[in-house]
């Protein structure tokens, strides 16, 4: 058994699920985030190794080949996943690691670790969702619809959630999340 406890954090793309972390990241700087493997292609303003490890579909193929990997779902037309390696040893050092995950993965995860504490970020209203998308500008019109698609069956699966916290303001919702964790 490890020290440390793993939460599962999901929501809508355009939710501002990043906003939120880097907010509580602040707040509470022993949290540790976990950076995730995507094969999509980086966004202007976004860094290897600080925001995702943009790989290739191969590479990524292999390390799950090889149990690299702790989770991983398509979304889109796109694989993401959660290195294995860095999550184990933060584990083990006691920390409280937060995976920003789909549901999909998060699902896996409950399963394989019940105790895992899992929150869904909502947004105020679908309208809202696809008005932040829209300003957000990162996806071309194909992709939004996608991504509102998805993001109404990710809605739906909100209910196997152990708790729902609605981004009102990021002061508030990051205040939330922290007393989830009982940091606050
Ligand atoms: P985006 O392309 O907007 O950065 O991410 C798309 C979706 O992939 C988001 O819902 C995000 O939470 C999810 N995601 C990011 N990293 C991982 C991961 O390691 N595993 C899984 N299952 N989903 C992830």
């Amino acid at each position: 058994m490890h020290k440390g406890r793993l939460v599962l954090f999901s929501g809508p793309s355009g939710v501002g699920k990043d906003t939120i972390l880097d907010a509580v990241a602040e707040k509470a700087p022993e949290i540790q985030k976990s950076i995730s493997l995507t094969t999509r292609e980086r966004r202007d303003g976004e860094q290897d190794g600080v925001d995702y490890y943009f790989t290739t579909k191969e590479k990524f193929l292999d390390m799950i080949e090889n149990n690299e990997i702790l989770e991983y779902a398509q979304y889109g037309p796109n694989l993401y996943g959660t290195p294995k390696k860095p999550v184990d040893l933060w584990l083990e050092d006691g920390k409280t690691v937060i995976l920003k995950i789909e549901v999909q993965g998060a699902a896996k995860i409950k399963a394989l670790y019940p105790n895992t504490l899992s929150i869904f970020l909502m947004p105020p209203s679908m309208e809202e969702l696809e008005g932040r998308l829209r300003n957000r500008g990162t996806e071309d019109e194909n992709a939004l619809n996608e991504r509102l698609q998805i993001a109404r069956n990710e809605i739906e699966k909100s209910k196997d959630y152990d708790h729902v916290v609605v981004n009102e303001t990021v002061d508030e919702a990051a205040n939330q999340v922290l007393e989830l964790l009982q940091m606050k």
